[in-house]
Order: C-alpha cells, then sequence, then structure tokens
C-alpha cells in the first residue's frame, strides 16, 4: 500500500543518449530520493534499459522501458514518448538504429558548418571516445562549444549558431507522428506526447489522439499550472492516459530539471501499465466478453 502512494519519474534521459550519467548512476539515484519507478526515454534508444534493469535489480525500483522519438508534422516540433515498450521489438529496433545513423550524419554536417564560422570541434570531443553507439544530438555539440569557449551557455549556443534559425542549424530527419504512434504501439508501448506545452503543440492533441495517440505528458517542469490545468481537461476529453516526469538530463551544463523534480504519482504509471497490458492481448478480451454474453 505504501508503494502506491509512491512517486514515479517517467521521462529521463542517461548516457545512451544525451544524459550525463549512465543508467546503473540514475538507478542509484533514482533509489536515493525513493522514488518507486522510472521510466527510461532515451532520444532515439532503448539501450539503456537492460544496465538499468540489472542495477535496480532486488531492489524495488520499477524500470519502465521507453524511448523519445522527435517528429514533424508537417512543421513543429513533436516529441512522442513510447513507454513499456517492448526493448526487444525488432521493427522498433530497426527503425531507431536508421534515426541514430542520420543523426551522426546530421551532426558530422552541423560540425562542418561550425568549423566554416570559425569555431571547429573535433569529433571525438562532441562524441566522446568510448562510446560510438551513443545518440549525439545538439546538446553535445552546445556543452562542447562551451568547453572551447565559443559561447558562454547552452542558450546562447542554440539561439546565435545551432538553433533552427541558426547558421550552423542543420534539419534533423524525422518521422510523422502518424508513423511515430504506429511504431510505438506495434512494439507494446502507450504512446504519449511529452511536454505538449513547451513545444507549443496543445492545438494538434485533438488530430493526434484520434490518430492514436494514447497520453499526454501533464506534468512536466516548464509546464505552468495553466497549462497542467488545460491539458488535464483534454486527457478527459479525448480520453488519453495522464503521465509526467522531469526530462532529467544528468548534471552539468544544460542538464535542466532535478530527477523526482515533478510530483507525479505511482497511481498514473498503473494505469499506464494497464492500458500496455490491456493493447498487448488485444484478442483475449473480446472472446472471453463474447462467451459470456453468448
Ligand atoms: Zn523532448
Ligand atoms: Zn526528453
Amino acid at each position: 500500500m505504501q508503494l502506491q502512494q509512491g512517486r514515479v519519474d517517467l521521462h529521463l534521459h542517461t548516457t545512451a543518449s544525451d544524459g550525463s550519467l549512465t543508467p546503473a548512476e540514475v538507478v542509484q539515484l533514482a533509489l536515493e530520493q525513493g522514488l518507486a519507478a522510472v521510466a527510461l526515454t532515451d532520444h532515439d534508444t532503448v539501450a539503456g534499459f537492460t544496465e538499468a534493469l540489472a542495477a535496480a535489480n532486488g531492489t524495488g525500483l520499477e524500470i519502465v522501458p521507453g524511448v523519445e522519438i522527435s517528429s514533424d508534422w508537417p512543421v513543429g516540433d513533436f516529441h512522442l514518448l513510447g513507454l513499456y515498450v517492448d526493448p526487444e521489438d525488432g521493427p522498433l529496433n530497426a527503425r531507431l538504429e536508421s534515426m541514430r545513423v542520420a543523426r551522426l550524419h546530421r551532426a558530422r554536417k552541423m560540425l562542418e558548418r561550425l568549423a566554416t564560422l570559425g569555431m571547429p570541434l573535433e569529433w571525438d570531443e562532441v562524441a566522446g571516445s568510448r562510446n560510438e553507439s551513443r545518440v549525439i544530438g545538439r546538446l553535445h555539440i552546445a556543452q562542447t562549444m562551451i568547453r572551447r569557449g565559443y559561447v558562454s551557455g547552452v542558450q546562447e549556443a542554440f539561439q546565435r549558431y545551432i538553433g533552427r534559425n541558426g547558421p550552423a542549424y542543420v534539419p534533423r530527419l524525422r518521422m510523422s507522428p502518424v508513423e511515430v504512434i504506429g511504431l510505438i504501439r506495434q512494439a507494446g508501448g502507450v504512446a504519449v506526447l511529452a511536454h505538449p506545452a513547451t513545444s507549443g503543440v496543445v492545438e494538434s492533441i485533438p488530430t493526434l489522439a484520434s490518430l492514436g495517440l494514447q497520453g499526454l505528458e501533464v506534468y512536466y517542469p516548464d509546464h505552468s499550472p495553466e497549462d497542467v490545468k488545460v491539458l488535464l481537461a483534454m486527457a478527459r476529453r479525448y480520453r488519453l492516459l495522464v503521465t509526467g516526469g522531469s526530462d532529467f538530463h544528468g548534471f552539468g551544463v544544460g542538464a535542466g530539471a532535478p530527477l523526482g523534480s515533478v510530483a507525479v504519482p505511482l497511481r498514473l504509471l498503473r494505469r499506464l501499465q494497464r492500458a500496455a497490458e490491456v493493447a498487448r492481448q488485444p484478442e483475449e478480451r473480446p472472446i472471453s466478453t463474447l462467451a459470456a454474453n453468448c
């Protein structure tokens, strides 16, 4: 019963993508904070799950497998969380791998542009020599620019150079939200729209709901009380599950909110869990219901 009153954090990043802590370190921190469950939602990869699961073994901390995938439609910045995806799912992993390769090409192109602007960066400085498989994003580039003294902070790096209107910006290869939702759901996951208010995509929620979206990340560090109110009302209206998380990226430059800093009750995770379970057994329920009615 005590566990039902626990807190969870359903959005965080590790060194598998652009977080600064390893999955095992995140698990340690979650235990220190007394969290009941955490969802690993690295960008375009589920690679951190196995390590986190092993680190949490025997502790009672639940590790929810997840992923965060970006999407464009037709413009804008949609981030979708897949919670409870099967980390072994073939089509999901194949698609994420192609996204990861595209991200590496993109990062290299951005380094070329920065070099022509007089700010050369070595690939190894950005990528880190020890982990070739990690997902390289703009945050890594910004952090390296700061270390080189080209900019004073992440915000300056994005505003002046690598943000959407910056001279070193290269657009990312993205999937459509429909494709992302389908990919998440076929992998047994629950498709949740991440930080809708900070991404400015709230008005798209009704359409996304009709396209198979199942949840909204209502509780988020940058969501105002008014945002939360609006999103809760939309979740009710469109029958969407409610989730929340800190979007923790570790410590250091551009890391953002602390782990567990958003109050998300465990009961919300239980609803998600039930939805994922029901989705995995689509045939069983109608058949038994049918038999009972006949
Ligand atoms: Zn995001
Ligand atoms: Zn995130």
